[in-house]
């Protein structure tokens, strides 16, 4: 914006969230996973700490050279009329993201810190965010599976656990997603 004021080029800059959002979504630009492209960053003090994506371990074959790695399993949910038993599919070929991240940030680091991933974390993911020092969470994209108990658990261990409304990622950021 060559002659805008200085107010309307604090309008067109982007907000802190939007800023690291953007960059979680090139960082997913990574995965080799055709299900998913997840991407997730530390920040500390708006200090970008380290970053990640879902992937086969380092030196690995990945999902693109020798396909996913498909499971199922069983799972019990409320439902009306009591509990009942539904079947989840996923691809366990990768590390996670959210896993990645902490095994490449320290613990020191991680203190007060803030997650911003891509897909709002899985069950597993959010259990190992939530003893991990991590003060909030930030997601975009959800995943209705695991929603539910993801919530409470954040609730109840007091981590702020927000979804980015109105974001719209960058177009160059692929956005594979199977469920
Ligand atoms: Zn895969
Ligand atoms: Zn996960």
């Amino acid at each position: 914006m060559p002659n805008a004021t200085p107010a309307q080029q604090e309008a067109a800059r982007k907000d802190w969230d939007t800023y690291f959002m953007d960059i979680a979504y090139m960082v997913s630009t990574r995965s080799r996973c055709p299900r998913r492209h997840v991407g997730a960053l530390l920040v500390q003090g708006k200090k970008l700490l380290g970053t990640a994506y879902n992937g086969a371990p380092m030196g690995v074959a990945d999902c693109s050279e020798e396909g996913c790695m498909i499971v199922e399993e069983w799972e019990q949910r409320a439902a009306e009329g009591g509990p009942e038993m539904v079947k989840k599919q996923r691809c366990i070929r990768t590390i996670h993201a959210e896993q990645n991240l902490l095994l490449f940030t320290d613990r020191n680091d991680r203190e007060g810190s803030t997650v911003y991933v891509t897909d709002q974390p899985c069950w597993t993911c959010a259990n190992m965010l939530a003893n991990s020092g991590v003060a909030e969470i930030v997601f975009h994209r959800g995943y209705p599976k695991d929603s539910d108990k993801v919530g409470r658990l954040m609730e109840q261990k007091g981590i702020v656990f927000r979804r980015l409304d109105g974001y719209e990622p960058p177009p160059q950021a692929g956005l594979a997603v199977t469920d």
